[in-house]
């Protein structure tokens, strides 16, 4: 298997969000959790996604993640990488965009690099090199306020050239709307002019189309889940890729035990559990005796085992905004969150170990920590239960086939539960 299109993401969620862009455009995709294994067996896919940590650690720590994840891209036949960022352009001046494109760039051997964190289905656009969030600049937006990135500065050209040891030009909105031919000719001029990177704007999806079609005559590409749009949409649209909808892709029932683990307290969530009440057993887990002992999990994993033969189950750890409060006065923020995490992952273990093949997590957090948990290497991604959420088929498992899905906490529907495991069979 060649992939027509490898994917480097500088964080989790980023990763998910892209490989359920590329998915819902027609690419078979599979995200993997850091970089897989040499060995790492695949299915017939498209594209991988690898996801890092790297957004927010030191510059070097993310170029030599990044590198080794290139290569493992390569090594299956990626003839375009794309690096992923956050439609925000987080990162300071000291990286890690620009030091991580500077040494890919470098790998890749192209001229000139295309550039855009551009998403206008989000709100994210971007005209003159400034990047707009919804209606007002990144510099007057939220963002700039960011703890681990403030944004102070909406004009990417200059913030990418802070970043980076490359000259960084333009290709403006007018070159875009003239057509693919005016955006090469744009980067050839640039190119000969000593620019090794090149920020495009993009307003609408028609521009990421474009954006897309150019890319494919490079090696190397940096942006959002927008360019991934684009790409994904032009290696379709030039039979480079045979559309797949995720349905279309046959895979065997999984069948089994199934269960569901709530982490989140977002009010979206809250409103799905009680749904949830109406048609499954649920156990709602003592938050301070989590906290403070092992035996709430033990007790949680044999409260499941009696009801498992009887339909899904759902183990909750969320409650109000009021006693997640009380609960944080006592044990501190962090480490009740942490706590918390661990027993779910704990839970979620010993669910596994059970014979359960088929396990909905509600939470960013939460899912993480039952993601590492689980040691899985990566997911097929499959049709979306809910915006933004796809069911998730694991590859890379050595104990059979197991779906999973995954969601922030103020995602899906008020019957998110049932929705998920009906398309989880
Ligand atoms: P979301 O996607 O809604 O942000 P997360 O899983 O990312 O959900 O975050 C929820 C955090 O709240 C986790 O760290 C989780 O362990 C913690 N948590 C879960 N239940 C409780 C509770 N009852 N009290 C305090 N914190 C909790």
């Amino acid at each position: 298997m060649t992939l027509a299109l490898g994917c480097i993401a500088d964080d989790y969620t980023g990763a998910s969000d892209l490989a359920n862009t590329l998915t819902r455009s027609g690419l078979r995709t599979v995200q993997t959790i850091g970089v897989p294994a040499g060995d790492l067996k695949l299915p017939e896919v498209d594209a991988v996604v690898v996801s890092l940590k790297s957004r927010s650690i030191e510059a070097g720590l993310a170029v030599t993640r990044s590198r080794a994840a290139e290569k493992w891209l390569r090594g299956r036949g990626a003839g375009h990488v794309l690096f992923k960022i956050c439609s925000t352009f987080d990162s300071t001046d000291a990286g890690n965009i620009g030091p991580v494109m500077d040494a890919l760039r470098q790998d890749s051997g192209d001229a000139i690099v295309l550039v855009t964190p551009a998403f206008p289905e989000t709100g994210r656009t971007v005209y003159q090199g400034n990047l707009f969030v919804g209606s007002v600049p990144l510099n007057e937006s939220p963002l700039k306020d960011h703890p681990l990135n403030p944004m102070h500065d909406s004009n990417l050209v200059r913030v990418l050239a802070r970043q980076s040891r490359i000259k960084v030009g333009l290709v403006d909105l007018a070159t875009l709307a003239r057509g693919a031919d005016a955006v090469r000719a744009r980067l050839a001029d640039l190119a000969g002019q000593g620019f090794g990177a090149a920020i495009a704007d993009a307003v609408f999806d028609r521009d990421l189309e474009t954006i897309g079609s150019v890319a494919l005559d490079h090696r190397l590409s940096v942006g959002a889940s927008g360019i991934g749009l684009g790409i994904a949409r032009a290696l379709v649209a030039s039979a480079r890729v045979k559309s797949h909808a995720p349905s279309d892709i046959p895979e065997a029932p999984v069948g089994g035990p199934a269960a569901c683990l709530a982490g989140s307290c977002s009010q979206a969530t809250l409103q799905q559990i009680a749904k949830a009440e109406q048609v499954m057993a649920v156990l709602h887990l003592d938050s301070e005796k989590t906290i403070t002992g092992k035996t709430e999990a033990q007790q949680a994993l044999s409260w499941a085992n009696e009801h498992l033969g009887q339909g899904p189950v759902l183990i909750v750890s969320s409650s109000t905004p009021d006693q997640v409060a009380a609960l944080q006065a006592r044990h501190g923020r962090d480490a009740a969150g942490h706590a918390i995490e661990q027993a779910m992952a704990d839970i979620a273990e010993g669910l596994v170990r059970s014979g359960v093949r088929r396990l909905v997590v509600a939470g960013g957090e939460t899912s993480g920590a039952v993601v590492d948990r689980l040691k899985i290497p990566g997911f097929l991604v499959g049709p979306e239960i809910a915006a933004g959420v796809p069911v998730l088929r694991a590859v890379g498992v050595s104990n059979g086939a197991m779906l999973l899905a995954l969601k922030s906490g103020n995602f899906g529907g008020p019957e998110f539960f049932s929705d998920a495991l009906k398309l989880m069979r």
